[in-house]
């Protein structure tokens, strides 16, 4: 769609590494007309009965799954991941759109008969208004789902502003939702950088803003976002600790770490980054990630034979090869580089394994977000969870381990907000929310599942009776209920 800022930026294919598009950036008025839409159609959409609500959100999944491999297409020319990976992204989205069909069962309220001599009292959920989504450019259409699917199930508009790399998911969402027949304005799309952030965060007729993106723009949505007066949620960047004790299986920890470390080419806000080698496992560990990462194969992600695709762009793609450049000046070592022998022409860097590194390094302290995997050698368990502990970041965290003590242990010591017990990548289910501590999350409600109700709506409790006019009286006592 064409704006008027006359400033845009460029979209490639990660695999060849060419220019296929540009997307233009939206000026303030252009935010403008995306909220006064938004706003139009509010009072319709929020009087559109539950039932009705739910039978367009049944429909919007029908379309949804039988167009799925379209949308794992867009993503995989815009993003870089591998078909099946998009494919799984998609699935798990609509995993969040199949949980909000049941919005008549979600949105209930309590009711207590008699909570006073004939006096009832009940709760009731009401929408927000106008609410918005900022996503990042990693999952282009997952995220989105995350927030659009709650809101507008229940009976909110929504205004969406993807990440300017990858949009297309978005626009196609949007023709996608018209199509099942979702009423215009209800769901908005806006493209654009800063100045469409900051529009819609100064925005008085926006309620509420999701985030999702790395830690310092999240902190700068929440603190921006909630000055204005907004409820908001802004999840952030993360470091995740794949935890191997000495009893592990060493295969099943490496095939783990492996997957975790580099699907989705170590983008995503849930791979592991740090594997602790707890004891002597640490060695055999090592030897068998080093030994399985050969296999990977790295290639066009259109072709069904590749495992991890490109990054995202040139730029993203030099980042992360300049931790592995600089690792040795660290002290740390390079076990496997994966800036050797990079297929085509595209923004590619097979996997890396850095060894030895420690937390003062830069390789353990950022947040890579690239095929780069490090470990970290401890002695023992209390070791390896106070690294954990002391990250900023609390996203996800996993252990790998035999003993279902140490495991229990784990789950209650470990301060992260989504923990794998052998399960490297702990993303919940729909049904449950995702989120995590510290860093990796502002706010105080997690995105989808219930918190994501709770987060669109507002509360409001309603005391009634229906006296007999009889009986009437003044009391201007504070009112009692026994
Ligand atoms: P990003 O923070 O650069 O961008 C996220 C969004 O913010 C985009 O829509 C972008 O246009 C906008 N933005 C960028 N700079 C801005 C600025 N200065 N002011 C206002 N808005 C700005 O993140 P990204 O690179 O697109 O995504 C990767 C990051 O997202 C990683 O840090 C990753 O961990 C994180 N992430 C976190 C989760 C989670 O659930 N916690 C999930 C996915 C991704």
């Amino acid at each position: 769609m064409d704006g008027a800022s006359g400033r845009s930026g460029p979209v490639f294919n990660p695999a060849t590494g060419r220019q296929t598009g540009a997307v233009d950036f939206a000026t303030v008025e252009e935010v403008d007309a995306a909220v006064q839409s938004a706003t139009d159609a509010f009072s319709g959409w929020r009087e559109m009965s539950l039932a009705k609500r739910a039978e367009l959100f049944f429909r919007i999944r029908e379309v949804l799954h039988a167009r799925r491999d379209e949308l794992a297409e867009i993503l995989v020319h815009e993003h870089g991941k591998v078909f099946s990976d998009a494919l799984g992204e998609v699935t798990r989205g609509l995993e969040v759109v199949e949980y909000c069909c049941g919005i008549p069962q979600l949105i209930k309220g309590e009711h207590s008969e008699q909570a006073s001599t004939g006096i009832d009292v009940y709760s009731i959920r009401q929408p927000l208004g106008v609410v918005a989504g900022i996503t990042p450019f990693n999952f282009p259409a997952m995220v989105p789902m995350w927030m659009w699917a709650p809101a507008i199930a229940s009976g909110n508009c929504f205004v969406l502003k993807p990440s300017e790399k990858d949009p297309s998911a978005s626009l196609w969402t949007a023709e996608l939702l018209r199509e099942a027949g979702l009423p215009d304005g209800v769901f908005n799309v806006i493209m654009g950088d800063r100045v469409a952030v900051d529009a819609v965060l100064q925005h008085p007729d926006v309620a509420a803003v999701s985030f999702v993106g790395s830690t310092p723009i999240a902190r700068y949505v929440y603190e921006q976002a909630t000055a204005a007066g907004k409820r908001c949620q802004a999840l952030g960047g993360a470091k995740n600790h794949m935890i191997v004790l000495p009893d592990a299986d060493v295969g099943a920890a490496a095939d783990a770490a492996i997957s975790a470390g580099y699907g989705s080419a170590g983008e995503r806000c849930m791979a592991v980054s740090v594997v602790v080698a707890v004891g002597d496992v640490a060695q055999p560990l090592v030897e068998a990630i080093k030994e399985r990462i050969p296999k990977v194969k790295v290639g066009d992600g259109m072709d069904p034979a590749s495992e991890m695709g490109p990054l995202v762009t040139q730029e993203h793609r030099d980042k992360v090869a300049s931790y592995v450049e600089n690792a040795p000046g660290e002290g740390a070592t390079v076990v496997v580089d994966g800036r050797d022998g990079v297929p085509g022409e595209g923004f590619f860097l097979n996997p890396s394994l850095l060894d030895d590194v420690t937390p003062q390094m830069k390789a353990y302290v950022d947040e890579i977000f690239g095929p780069v995997l490090g470990i970290t050698r401890v002695a023992t368990y209390e070791e390896a969870v106070r690294l954990v502990n002391e990250s900023p970041y609390g996203n996800g965290v996993a252990i790998f381990t035999r003993d279902g003590g140490a495991a229990r242990q784990f789950q209650f010591d470990v301060q992260a907000g989504m923990v794998g017990i052998n399960v490297p990548i702990p993303v919940p289910v729909a049904y449950y929310s995702f989120g995590g501590w510290k860093s990796s999350l502002f706010g105080d409600r997690h995105v989808y599942g219930p918190e994501a109700i709770d987060f669109y709506t507002r509360g409001k409790v309603v005391t009634q009776r229906w006296p007999d006019p009889a009986t009437s009286q003044i009391d201007l006592g504070f009112p009692q209920t026994r």
